[in-house]
């Protein structure tokens, strides 16, 4: 039985989702406390009920404490079962998140799966639709993974409803995963994703966003529009290298203006571009997960989040790997992780 406290460290509920997928991959029972402790509102929020209950079914384990606001659960695994699984959020709380988690644990399956998620696919605070796509798949594909995603309707706050589908091939050889360079650059997009919204808005959300930009940097410019159950915007940046693609996005919503959703993406960019790295903060948080049921390997990325560092903690309360994050130059580190 492991014990895991959900206030430790960053506090959020990724220390869930990392706990619930090395629970099924493991058959380790766990127990959680102090759920989402740090957040406003504590416990399990729709997302993660939907997240746990996703992984207990793809394992057909036992699960109790798996309500709304439950601020505590255990989970007792079982073997984990390839199929066609449909999972539905109930908000626009992010498929993504529960996407990830259904991945790693449907990559040690017998056999090949679908999964169709309902949520939001453009939630803030979490990975959006685009990101997933065509960050974090090409990671996990760089690491021997075979699958594909695709986004057959947009989810975005507060009206939800999107969808995703997934297929996923099992995976017996995991390839280490390594990048420590950009690689030359291919593409660079200022893009807007929107649905009901004014037609204004994403045409100012880019320039601000320009205004912002401390370097001067060949971005073209795209507006979207998509199909989606309600209203919502978002804005990214994408950068496209020869070895690497990485994405900045910020949610339009009533609380933040066209201003600082612009000049928010821009200062990611900044950041990012004043950096000798290929790995920004968040992917780095997502990568250690993988890289530790898998392979290992190691990357050059900015300063570690607390997101990053408590990850890291709860995969070693599971498993046998060595995670080092060491300062390679001001501002800039190398995470290794040893399996
Ligand atoms: P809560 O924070 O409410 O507990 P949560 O489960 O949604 O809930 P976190 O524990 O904060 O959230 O985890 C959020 C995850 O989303 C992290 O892996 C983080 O890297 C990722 N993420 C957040 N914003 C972005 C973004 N703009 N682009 C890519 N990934 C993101």
């Amino acid at each position: 039985m492991i014990h895991i406290d959900g206030s430790f460290g960053e506090g959020g509920g990724q220390i869930l989702r990392t706990a619930m997928v090395l629970a099924a991959l493991t058959g380790k029972e766990l127990q959680l406390t102090n759920i989402r402790a740090k957040r406003r509102k504590p416990g399990l929020m729709r997302q993660h009920l939907a997240c746990v209950k996703a992984v207990a079914e793809i394992t057909g384990g036992s699960i109790s404490g798996a309500k709304l606001n439950s601020q505590e659960l255990s989970f007792s695994p079982g073997q984990v079962r390839a199929g066609d699984y449909h999972f539905v959020v109930g908000s626009a709380g992010s498929a993504i998140l529960i996407a990830q988690c259904a991945i790693l644990c449907l990559l040690d399956a017998e056999g090949p799966s679908t999964v169709v998620i309902e949520g939001g696919t453009h939630a803030a605070n979490a990975p959006i639709f685009d990101f997933f796509e065509r960050v974090y798949l090409p990671c996990l594909k760089l690491m021997g993974s075979e699958l594909w995603a695709t986004l057959d309707r947009a989810g975005f706050y507060p009206a939800g409803g999107g969808r995703i589908t997934l297929g996923i091939r099992p995976q017996d050889i995991w390839q280490s995963f390594e990048l420590h360079s950009r690689g030359d650059l291919r593409h660079a997009r200022l893009v807007t994703v929107s649905h009901g919204v004014d037609a204004q808005i994403p045409r100012d959300e880019l320039r601000y966003c320009r205004d912002a930009l401390a370097f001067d940097f060949p971005f073209t410019d795209q507006i979207k529009t998509v199909d989606a159950h309600g209203p919502g915007n978002v804005l990214f940046a994408e950068l496209e290298y020869a070895n690497i693609t990485e994405l900045f996005s910020v949610c339009g919503d009533f609380s933040l203006g066209r201003q600082t959703v612009g000049e928010r993406v821009a200062n990611m960019v900044n950041n990012y571009l004043g950096l000798d790295a290929p790995v920004w903060s968040y992917l780095a948080d997502q990568l250690l997960l993988p890289m530790a049921i898998g392979a290992g390997g190691s990357f050059r990325t900015c300063k570690p989040s607390q997101h990053s560092k408590t990850n890291s903690e709860v995969i070693k309360a599971f498993l046998d790997v060595d995670i080092t994050m060491t300062e390679e130059k001001s501002g800039q580190y190398r995470i290794e992780v040893r399996t």
